[in-house]
């Protein structure tokens, strides 16, 4: 399996702090605050501006200038996996 070019910007660490959750819904939380840590980030054309969508039980975050989707796991190693 190709590694995605887009890594964790903070390396191991989050990782580590990942064996903790042992749920889901933690995990998303911790993803979400490691992937955009100083804010949103559309990797588009880089606005600020989002809606959160629910697509089941994964958050969906929809750039509000250009309508691009990104879920909280896409172009990180967790895509593809299951982590429960
Ligand atoms: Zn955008």
């Amino acid at each position: 399996m190709a590694m995605n070019r887009i890594q964790f910007r903070s390396g191991l660490s989050i990782l580590e702090s990942l064996k903790g959750f042992g749920t889901e819904a933690q995990c998303e939380q911790a993803l979400e605050v490691a992937s955009w840590s100083d804010g949103f980030h559309c990797p588009r054309c880089n606005g600020t501006a989002y809606y959160v969508i629910r697509d089941g039980i994964r958050k969906v975050f929809q750039c509000r200038a250009c309508r691009h989707q990104t879920s909280l796991i896409a172009g990180t190693v967790f895509q593809g996996t299951k982590l429960t």
